[in-house]
């Protein structure tokens, strides 16, 4: 499965952060970056391919403006 995160949509809140450090940190720009993920610059996203979804349920759960998402 895949986790993907729109950056452009990130406010920077940092809950993802709190809820699943394993996986997420605050980048320098002020919004989540995905640890060890691949950026696609055209479509402004940060991808991860996981073989447990783990923490990143919480953390797209909690995301306030929705731009964590998780393709099974
Ligand atoms: S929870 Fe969502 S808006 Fe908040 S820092 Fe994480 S990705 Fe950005």
């Amino acid at each position: 499965m895949k986790i993907i995160q729109e950056r452009k949509k990130c406010i920077g809140c940092g809950s993802c952060v709190t809820l699943c450090p394993k996986y997420w940190e605050m980048g320098e720009d002020g919004k989540a970056h995905l640890l060890n993920s691949e950026f696609d610059s055209q479509k402004d996203i940060e991808k991860l391919e996981v073989k447990e979804i783990g923490c990143n349920q919480e953390a797209a759960d909690i995301c306030p403006v929705q731009c964590i998402h998780i393709k099974k």
